[in-house]
């Protein structure tokens, strides 16, 4: 998915010493945002005052949307530098396109994740046949600086590993849960699951208290470690806990996110992730020119054009805007 916002914030995030060392119940609310003519996103990272949880920079969920007799999802063809994007979901289809040559369309629990390294592009679309309801998550995951430059790649798991307790069946997307690990290629230690809660459920799922995690709810009512978190929400965990309590009011679908405290600084604007002010407007300036970030083939319409660089140098600006 593409960040469509025309005036985009700049933003900085990391660093271990932002991240408080026990656990917290910090309950972030959606900001929300159109995508292009049909579709609006409910935007849980950035948040205000929390711009990251691990290397997870970036959480959009959409739907559930009937798009029955409409296009759906149109996103047309648009860069990304120095992120891997992850699209999740739990109902209907995207058909991805990208540069390397990718095509391919991504089901309900299937993993789509593309690594852009130094450059790709790619576009994402309802196919013309498709399910009535649409309902997702877009992720972004963060590159380090050792791997940034990597090249670009596409993989798509259809089956993934799951880890099961009474009422509880919990899809690894990303790393490692209770001993189970995704076959997803990662770059940061991470963790990314679904889990899927039947009504009553009332489990406890094992974490790393290394890490710092976040709930996002999907659907259904769910208490996570006592607190109430409505779909389109996201409870930002912290760090320093060994395992995290649930329980399901009715069936419900959660994403659980989390990771190492990212500890480099990134300035994140459009659909770039970089380091400097400079290697950011070089991207627009090669986006912009048809240079470096290669050709969606087969997409009905025209590329995405890269809003305007601000007109002050982008610049850290901490983990609070
Ligand atoms: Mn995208």
């Amino acid at each position: 998915m593409s960040n469509l916002d025309r005036a985009p914030l700049p933003g900085v995030c990391g660093g271990r010493g932002f991240v408080v060392a026990e656990p917290v119940r910090e309950l972030l609310s959606p900001r929300h945002v159109r995508l292009g003519e049909t579709t609006e996103v409910r935007r849980l990272l950035p948040n205000l005052g929390r711009r990251m949880i691990g290397a997870w920079a970036f959480v959009d969920h959409y739907g559930p949307d009937d798009i029955a007799g409409e296009p759906g999802m149109q996103v047309p063809p648009h860069p990304h530098m120095g992120l891997q994007t992850v699209s999740w979901l739990h109902a209907g289809e995207v058909l991805h396109r990208d540069s390397t040559g990718s095509l391919q369309t991504i089901g309900p629990k299937e993993l789509g994740l593309m690594t852009s390294g130094r450059a790709i592009s790619h576009s994402e679309e309802s196919p013309r046949s498709h399910a009535r309801f649409l309902h997702g998550a877009q992720l972004w995951v963060a590159l380090p600086d050792a791997h940034r430059h990597t090249d670009p790649a596409f993989e798509h798991h259809a089956e993934l590993p799951t880890v099961t307790a009474p009422g509880l069946t919990a899809t690894v997307i990303l790393g490692e849960v209770d001993g189970v690990t995704s076959p997803g290629t990662t770059y940061t230690p991470l963790v990314g699951a679904d889990l899927a809660l039947a009504r009553g459920a009332d489990v406890r799922l094992p974490l790393v208290p290394d890490f710092e995690y976040g709930v996002l709810s999907m659907s259904g009512e769910v208490h996570v470690d006592g607190v109430p978190v409505l779909p389109g929400s996201l409870l930002y965990l912290g760090c320093g806990r060994d395992e995290l309590p649930l329980r399901a009011e009715s069936d419900a679908g959660v994403m659980l996110l989390g990771g190492e405290p990212f500890a480099e600084e990134l300035i994140m604007w459009w659909n770039f992730v970089g380091r400097t002010h400079a290697e950011i407007a070089q991207a627009r300036a090669d986006w912009t020119a048809g240079d470096r970030f290669g050709e969606v083939k087969g997409y009905d319409g025209a590329p995405l054009a890269a809003p305007e660089m601000p007109a002050a140098p982008l610049r850290p600006r901490g983990r609070v805007r």
